[in-house]
């Protein structure tokens, strides 16, 4: 999938739809050098599950940010016109079936409805969050919830809507510092020549988006149940707007807490896809907020205990917060009262229709090959067939799910032997 900016890496392709750039600014040698101090490699963050140090990469292009639309979609849309359409605007509400083969869609489209028929296989690729949904509005989910929502069953799958995952995050800030040259500000920094930059060469001050580096880090919890991989992934950023501060983030990598989404019996019409009743159920594993604590502890040692910080004098000054304040301030209660009220979502949703064995349809909603159990010509492609989320960002995992599974596609279809068509 990749086009990697940076040549010396045997991590990466070249020459892929989306391309990769780690946009530099000097200051994010300050963090890597701090990971040096304690002992961390500087790592490659697309290279194997290593703990470390590393520079921030994002999906740009000459400035400007690829998304999947624009990497697959757009240039075959415009080589293939007449293969390829796509019906903007238009929103999905059930899968047709004729007993269990899918046959098309409902779809409304500026409110007016339609239907579309495959003469091949329907895929669903609406995320973690509606993809669930709409298997249930079309007769696949547990007994109870289409007993609920008042669906004929098509296929009973109890996994449905269950196994729901999302990482978290804590950020800490400010981190003051006394030597200005090492922080970022907007306001203060970008200049019309970063601009001329950005809209003339690709490239400049003016492409950063705000986290330098990162380190993935295994917390001790995880390390006591001998696993070796990271499970806390931490960044290093700018305040970026009227600050001249610096960030710390924790982001819970492997979260063991499941969540759920049930159909919302009160959402009466067909289009009502965005109406689930979701809940996440963050922090009811015991060990989440543990690590992330672990996290915090270690923002602070990278960031008040490296002489590579120390030497531009950065201080923790953020104040207790209000909700806190029956602890004592940057106790490990504190900071265990600071994660319950200050976490937020990094929306990396995933495993609502997880991926597993056709004989363990309880457990899970598709087969390896994403074909959903006990239907044919249904297929899904999205983050909710992970059956666990991944320990970092999630949209490059989602677009290699997919190149895998068009490959797969492609053979099937080439090689009829394989054919996704088959007994429920
Ligand atoms: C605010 C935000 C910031 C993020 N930042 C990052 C990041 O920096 N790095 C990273 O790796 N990941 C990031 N993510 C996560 C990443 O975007 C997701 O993991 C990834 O896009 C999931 O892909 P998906 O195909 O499962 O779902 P999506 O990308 O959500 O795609 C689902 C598509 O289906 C469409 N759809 C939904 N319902 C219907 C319907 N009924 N009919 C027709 N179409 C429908 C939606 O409009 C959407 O286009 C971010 C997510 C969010 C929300």
């Amino acid at each position: 999938m990749g086009n990697y900016s940076r040549t010396n890496s045997d991590q990466h392709g070249l020459g892929g739809p989306v391309t990769i750039t780690s946009p530099y600014f000097q200051q994010r040698d300050i963090w890597l050098r701090a990971g040096e101090e304690l002992s961390f490699p500087n790592l490659d963050p697309n290279g194997p599950q290593e703990i470390g140090f590393s520079p921030n990469e994002n999906f740009i292009s000459f400035g400007r940010r690829v998304n999947a639309y624009l990497a697959y979609v757009k240039p075959v849309e415009e080589s293939y016109e007449e293969k390829l359409h796509v019906r903007r605007y238009s929103v999905v509400s059930k899968v047709l079936f004729e007993k269990h083969v899918a046959r098309g869609v409902l779809y409304h489209r500026h409110g007016i409805p339609r239907v579309a028929m495959a003469t091949k296989e329907i895929i669903l690729s609406t995320g973690a969050f509606i993809t669930p949904i709409l298997l249930i509005k079309s007769g696949i989910g547990s007994k109870q919830e289409l007993e609920d929502a008042k669906v004929k069953p098509v296929v009973v799958l109890p996994q449905v809507g269950n196994n729901l995952q999302d990482r978290l995050s804590v950020s800490l800030s400010p981190f003051t510092v006394t030597d200005l040259s090492a922080t970022w500000n907007m306001d203060r920094n970008l200049s019309f020549n970063d601009i001329d930059q950005l809209l003339y060469e690709g490239k400049g001050r003016a492409i950063f988006t705000g986290t330098a580096g990162y380190a993935y880090i295994l917390s001790d919890r995880a390390k006591k149940e001998n696993q070796n991989w990271p499970d806390l992934q931490i960044g290093f950023a700018f305040q970026m707007r009227n600050a001249n501060a610096l960030r710390c983030n924790v982001g819970l990598g492997r979260p063991y807490s499941r969540g759920n989404l049930r159909f919302n019996t009160s959402a009466t019409s067909l289009l009502d896809n965005n109406l689930p009743i979701i809940e996440p159920r963050y922090f009811t594993h015991p060990d989440d907020i543990g690590r992330v604590l672990e996290g915090i502890e270690f923002c602070l040692k990278v960031m008040e205990g490296t002489h590579a910080f120390k030497s531009i004098g950065t201080k923790y000054a953020g104040e207790p917060i209000a909700e806190c304040r029956d602890t004592i301030f940057r106790s490990r209660n504190y900071w265990a009262c600071y994660i319950e009220h200050r976490a937020s979502s990094m929306s990396f949703l995933t495993s609502t229709c997880a991926m597993g064995r056709l004989h363990d349809r309880d457990g899970s909603v598709v087969d390896s090959k994403l074909r959903v159990h006990g239907v044919k010509r249904l297929r899904i492609i999205d983050a909710s067939i992970m059956p666990s989320i991944t320990n970092a960002n999630t949209a490059s995992p989602v677009i290699v799910i997919a190149e895998k599974t068009a490959a797969s596609i492609i053979d099937e279809h080439k090689y009829p032997d394989n054919s996704p068509i088959r007994k429920p």
